[in-house]
């Protein structure tokens, strides 16, 4: 089976960047959906041989009243969908209290997740990750979605279990 990837974060971080540079090929499918999904965005992605899936979420609102509020509802369907989550922030805003909510989900959530420090381009990637190790999600991962920094490594590992 095709596995599933979830972009997940709060607005601006980067995630629909992501999503157009995983999914540039011309077979890449892009639809909505009705209801409560229809703010998801899906899309197919190649690397190498292996095929994947992404869905692209509209973000998550960044109210600070707990993980109820914070987490918009097709966040929270994409993650139910996905074999694998990308959590996406911002190198250049800094750990931001949406962020430590989302984590809070995330960290209790079975799925396998990864934290990814987006928008490192022109920062030293040590000093950019340093408020995100607290996240309590692992080591961060740090990309430049704009530009490619690595993403296809990012990708590879993350796709190696399938
Ligand atoms: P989303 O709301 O999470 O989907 O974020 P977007 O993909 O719409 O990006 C929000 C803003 O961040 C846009 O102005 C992007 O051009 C910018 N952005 C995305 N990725 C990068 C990056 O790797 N580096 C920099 N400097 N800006 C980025
Ligand atoms: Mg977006």
């Amino acid at each position: 089976m095709t596995p599933v990837i979830a972009l997940v974060g709060r607005p601006n971080v980067g995630k629909s960047t992501l999503f157009n540079r995983l999914t540039r090929s011309r077979d890449a499918l892009v639809a909505d959906f009705p209801g409560l999904t229809r703010d998801r965005k899906y899309g197919n992605g190649l690397l190498g041989n292996k095929a994947y899936t992404v869905i692209d979420t509209g973000g998550i609102s960044g109210d600070e009243e707990g993980i109820d509020a914070a987490m918009a509802e097709q966040s929270l369907a994409a993650i139910d969908e996905a074999d694998i989550v990308l959590f996406l922030v911002d190198a250049r805003a800094g750990l931001n209290v949406a962020d430590e909510a989302i984590a809070n989900h995330l960290r209790v959530n079975q799925k396998k997740t990864w934290l990814v420090v987006n928008k490192t381009d022109g920062l030293e990637e040590h000093s950019a990750m340093g408020d995100f190790w607290g996240l309590g999600l692992g080591d961060p991962w740090p990309i430049a979605a704009a530009h490619g920094r690595n993403v296809s490594q990012l990708i590879d590992l993350v796709l190696e279990p399938f």
